[in-house]
């Protein structure tokens, strides 16, 4: 499925361009796009006021864009809860419907849903749960390739992407858990990580989407 504009505006924010500059480069192992069909998405999001674009820094969301985002995120992540609590979905099966199930959801839906669900506050990623009009400002976090070895991580957020999260599951990395880093392979190579109960390594490009908390 090609991603649509409002895929973009969701990554975008995932990433965390309601405070900084996202580039391309991101956007396009985020959505699995060529680098000219961001190109070409980026313009039309910029005419339409839905983000602003700085040559060789990337783009940023506008007030507007932030708004959109937003909403559309507490669509998604209220059905993520709801297909994970109550219809034994997996993590990493959640997001296809979810997706379609946010542009099919009203208002009132959504709140009805919200309130159902107890008014949860993350995502099975680990996303933030706007309320109603509230916008998504992620807590500020590092990246697991961004700490060398011997720090001590929680595995905090993840993009919410079906390959990247296929290939957690695949090497058996949860939301929450806790670890060592005790590798870290040259050239972008694999990152080891360590916890009384097993050892993964995670791969680099992986390593780059998830986010953690230091301990
Ligand atoms: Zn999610």
């Amino acid at each position: 499925m090609t991603p649509n504009r409002e895929d973009y505006l969701k990554l975008i924010l995932e990433l965390g361009g309601d405070q900084t500059k996202i580039n391309n480069k991101q956007i396009v192992s985020g959505l699995v796009v060529s680098a000219a069909s961001v190109s070409e998405m980026i313009t039309k999001l910029v005419k339409e006021n839905l983000v602003e674009h700085t040559p060789y820094q990337g783009v940023q969301l506008t007030t507007a864009g932030l708004e959109k985002a937003s909403a559309l995120v507490r669509r998604h992540r209220l059905w993520e809860v709801f297909l994970v609590e109550h219809l034994n979905y997996t993590w990493n099966e959640v997001h296809d419907d979810a997706e379609v199930l946010e542009h099919v959801t009203s208002e009132i839906l959504a709140n009805r849903l919200d309130e159902y669900l107890e008014h949860p506050k993350y995502c099975p990623h680990g996303g933030m749960i706007p309320q109603l009009n509230q916008l998504v400002h992620e807590k500020k976090r590092e990246k697991l390739s961004e700490y060398p070895v011997g720090t001590k991580v929680r595995i905090a957020r993840v993009i919410d992407e079906r390959e990247l999260l296929d290939y957690l599951v695949d090497i058996d990395i949860g939301i929450n858990e806790e670890y060592t880093i005790t590798d870290i392979a040259a050239y972008e190579g694999p990152i080891t990580l360590k916890n009384q109960d097993k050892t993964v390594q995670v791969s680099y490009k992986a390593a780059d989407t998830i986010f953690v908390d230091k301990l």
